[in-house]
Order: C-alpha cells, then sequence, then structure tokens
C-alpha cells in the first residue's frame, strides 16, 4: 500500500481538494487546525500518543527561553494567548457549539478526558453573569510539579476562555487561583464575562 504525503496528496486530489502543500505562499506561521496534518498517517507505528515528558519539556524550555528574552510577565502572557488560540480552533474544530451549555460542558469533559488534557469539574455558573468556577484534576501542564508558590497554568487560562468565547460569542478573562505548584491538588480557575 502506497503511504506517505504522496498517499496523502492523491486522496485529497480524488476529492478534489488542492492541499497546497508546496505552494510557496504556503505557511505554518498563521495557524489552521489543517496544518497540524494527518498525524495517524504520519507516524505509522510510533501512533498519535506520546508521553507528558515530551509536552512539558517542550512547554518548560519554551516558557524558559521567552522569560530570557522577554520577562516572566510577558512569557506568560505569550502563552494566555497561545492557550486562547488553541480553545478557541479546538472548540471550532472539534465541539458541537449549537447544544445547551450543560451538554457542552458534558462533550468538553468527555472530549478534555479522551485526549488526556486533565479531568474538568465546574464547581460554580451563574446564568445571570455567566461567570464559571472550574477545576482541571491531574492536568497535563502541572499536575506532579515541584511547589513554587506559583500558579502556572496561563496556557490552561488562555485555553480555557478561548473555548468559552467561541462557544458563547462573549469575551471570557480567566484566572487560575488554585494550581498543583501552589500546593493545590487540582487547578481551578476563575471565568467572568469582560464584554
Ligand atoms: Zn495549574
Amino acid at each position: 500500500m502506497e503511504t506517505g504525503i504522496r498517499a496523502v496528496r492523491k486522496k485529497y486530489s480524488k476529492k478534489g481538494i488542492n492541499m497546497n502543500i508546496f505552494k510557496r505562499d504556503a505557511t505554518l506561521h498563521d495557524f489552521k487546525w489543517e496544518n497540524l496534518g494527518d498525524i495517524k498517517e504520519g507516524r505509522g507505528d510510533l501512533g498519535e500518543d506520546m508521553p507528558v515528558l515530551v509536552y512539558r519539556l517542550m512547554q518548560y524550555t519554551m516558557l524558559d527561553v521567552l522569560t530570557k528574552d522577554f520577562g516572566a510577565d510577558k512569557a506568560n502572557e505569550f502563552f494566555v494567548r497561545a492557550g486562547h488560540l488553541a480553545g478557541k480552533e479546538f472548540a471550532e474544530n472539534n465541539l458541537d457549539l449549537k447544544v445547551d451549555f450543560h451538554k457542552f460542558l458534558a462533550n468538553l469533559q468527555t472530549a478534555l478526558r479522551d485526549l488526556k488534557v486533565g479531568i474538568l469539574r465546574m464547581e460554580a455558573f451563574d446564568p445571570d453573569t455567566g461567570n464559571i468556577v472550574v477545576t482541571v484534576g491531574q492536568d497535563l501542564d502541572c499536575s506532579g510539579l515541584p511547589i513554587t508558590n506559583e500558579t502556572v497554568c496561563n496556557y490552561d487560562e488562555g485555553f480555557i476562555a478561548g473555548i468559552l468565547d467561541s462557544y458563547t460569542g462573549k469575551k471570557y478573562f480567566v484566572k487560575e487561583v488554585d494550581c498543583w505548584a501552589n500546593g493545590d491538588r487540582v487547578c481551578r480557575f476563575n471565568g467572568s464575562v469582560v464584554d
């Protein structure tokens, strides 16, 4: 059986889809969900999963480099912004945004568990203001980190805000108030509508 990029191109060209892969204007610098590629096809026997260690290695070395060049506040801001983009794209490409809120949250909970991001729970929701409190247990970004008395899940803050923005059409500000790195067992996020 034919494998690799040639087979993928053939598959898509049969459907009349121009993958644009060799065009000069194609770039990975503007994020698009499709640019994550055909992971199943490309990874072959190694498969779609990998150890959390590898994810954290990239995340925390990136944090180091950005902090040294831009300072801690700016580095955290970059992580929030990247997380927000991820949350928005994740919601729009993977979740049904038309179901009612409780169904949406249940689907999100299942998706995050299946992807091994963490165990999401809603602690509070005010339907009048839209304000929400969620916890994430066994969090991908921080569970098991040394206690440094800080909240470190800036990427998650953005990720959750991006998901809430996409579902509600409103703008959310999400702040982590408890974190494993702060001595808690779960991460707790307060979300509030800013406009
Ligand atoms: Zn955390």
